[in-house]
């Protein structure tokens, strides 16, 4: 295996785990312990070639640093505003839906992302707690 290719299968081994949509920091740190000589930018440019490919999503927050997911199965996100925590959500679109949608357009659709913004739990309880 050559370097860049160990480098990206530690990668998407860690994205395929982790359940955080981690940060390309937060990849870092567990890189390093796989890969001690990994550098943030490495996984920068690798994070943006494996995005470019499809084999992962970017997403932006409000936070300013994207959050990182692997593509295996369509899936949504509900992403809280205030401490950037990202949850999936299962895809409930119906392909009714997906028909109707494509009927009005004429496109032919692929692909459907939905992003759910608001306050997770944590900021809920928070937010409540101070009011
Ligand atoms: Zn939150
Ligand atoms: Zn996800």
């Amino acid at each position: 295996m050559t370097r860049q290719t160990k480098q990206r299968a530690t990668l998407m081994s860690l994205l395929r785990t982790s359940k955080q949509h981690p940060t390309a920091e937060m990849l870092h740190v567990d890189v390093l312990r796989e890969l001690p000589n990994c550098s943030l930018a490495t996984v920068y440019r690798l994070l943006s070639a494996l995005s470019e490919e499809g084999a992962i999503r970017t997403i932006p927050t409000e936070h300013g640093a994207n959050r990182y997911d692997i593509v295996e199965d369509d899936h949504h996100h509900a992403i809280c505003t205030h401490c950037g925590q990202i949850t999936d959500i299962p895809d409930m679109v119906s392909d009714q839906a997906r028909s109707e949608v494509e009927r009005w357009t004429g496109f032919t659709l692929n692909e459907l992302r939905l992003e759910w913004r608001g306050l997770c739990p944590n900021c809920r309880t928070k937010a409540h707690q101070q009011n």
